[in-house]
């Protein structure tokens, strides 16, 4: 995977990569601000967020 120069789109990469909500029930990835899945419509989400701070 090729280093990514520009700042900005670092930012917008991790932003895309961590922001999301993950369903506990089938696992597909929704928006993070989803109160259910679009795939099964279960209302069982979780935060997908890292702390890459390292
Ligand atoms: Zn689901």
């Amino acid at each position: 995977m090729a280093p990514i120069d520009d700042p900005a789109k670092r930012k917008i990469a991790r932003y895309h990569l961590l922001e999301k909500s993950v369903c506990r029930r089938c696992g597909a990835l929704n928006p993070p601000k989803a109160t259910k899945c679009r795939r099964c419509h279960s209302k069982d989400l979780r935060p997908k967020k890292k702390d890459l701070t390292k």
